[in-house]
């Protein structure tokens, strides 16, 4: 029964991940629990690990939309003060 260890991605990384194990399969892929460098845990799968689309538990998103948030949170402010200036 070694069909499908061929495929195996355990022990691979892909950017901040690293495979632990197969986690389970759905009918658009396999998925693998991964360990990122963060150290959270996330399911990817397993086409976008090898297309390197995933590359961490989401930290790295999470990293650029704290720059987008604090971009929009001084905007909002911005544009709050002109309104209360304009109310006042
Ligand atoms: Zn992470």
């Amino acid at each position: 029964m070694n069909a499908g260890q061929k495929k195996s991605l355990r022990g691979k990384r892909f950017g901040k991940l690293t495979v632990l194990k197969q986690w389970g399969k759905r009918k658009n892929g396999t998925y693998h629990l991964c360990q990122c460098r963060c150290g959270n845990k996330t399911i990817v799968r397993g086409d976008r690990l090898k297309d390197r689309k995933t590359k961490s538990c989401g930290c790295l998103q999470i990293d650029m939309a704290r720059a987008i948030i604090r971009n929009t949170t001084q905007r909002q402010q911005e544009m709050q003060e002109k309104i209360s200036l304009r109310e006042g």
